[in-house]
């Protein structure tokens, strides 16, 4: 075979192989992405979570001053009181007083829901804190699986990247120029098996001149449908036979 045909058929070899690895490497780190994203949206939970607890609080305290400023209105009530001259300011007086007893009593009752409420969010919390301390411990143990995992995939594209490059200076730059210019529009398959006798790059025929020279291998044929270099595997060979 043709050594500058063989050289492309190498080098795109080495480059699929690299492309193969990318869905593997995602693979690998999915697992640790799902967990990340889990620890994320518990912490999105939690921070709402204590928006709301701020929240709550703050209508608590609300109430809480109102009460305060209600009990200064019957010590002034009070006062008044002992002061009155008529029945009629007295038993109006008197309504008055009862309003901010009411009034009291309602606020306290807010407060004693608010405290509930307060009670129930600080146990969600707790939960909540609890779930984000075991997911990150899980992050932990599966950071460690994983980053060992990837070193295995890091020392194999190392390999093919060192092969790769060797290859590279080897070949004709005039080429390799050649290739990386059908790569910029037909990407990994620049070089591409012909099966079934048709062009596997752009599923187009190829006719039985252009065929039988690729089977020869004698030179570089690129797909008269579509430019890329065309060759025959091995296996597609001895069916042909
Ligand atoms: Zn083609």
């Amino acid at each position: 075979m043709n050594k500058f045909l063989e050289e492309l058929i190498e080098l795109n070899r080495l480059e699929r192989k690299l492309e193969e690895l990318k869905p593997v490497e995602t693979g690998i780190k999915a697992p640790l992405n799902k967990l990340e994203k889990k620890k994320k949206s518990l912490e999105e939970r939690l921070e709402k979570l204590e928006e709301e607890i701020k929240n709550v609080k703050l209508k608590k305290s609300k109430n809480e001053l109102s009460i305060q400023e209600l009990k200064e209105k019957l010590q002034n009530i009070e006062e008044k009181q002992h002061k009155v001259k008529s029945e009629k300011e007295f038993k109006a007086l008197q309504i008055e007083e009862e309003l901010a007893r009411e009034q009291i009593e309602g606020a306290n009752d807010e407060i004693a829901r608010f405290e509930k409420i307060l009670e129930q969010k600080e146990e969600e919390k707790q939960e909540l804190l609890k779930e984000i301390e075991k997911t990150e411990a899980e992050i932990t143990l599966t950071k460690v699986d994983v980053d060992k995992k990837l070193e295995t995939v890091e020392k194999q594209k190392e390999e093919i990247y060192k092969n790769k490059d060797k290859l590279i200076k080897e070949m004709n730059p005039n080429i390799y120029r050649f290739y990386e210019k059908i790569k910029r529009w037909a990407g990994i398959s620049a070089v591409t098996p012909i099966k079934k006798q048709a062009c596997s790059g752009c599923n187009m025929r190829i006719n039985d001149k252009i065929f039988s020279e690729v089977i020869k291998g004698e030179e570089i044929i690129t797909c008269p449908h579509c430019g890329r270099v065309l060759f025959v595997e091995k296996e597609e060979l001895n069916e042909e036979k």
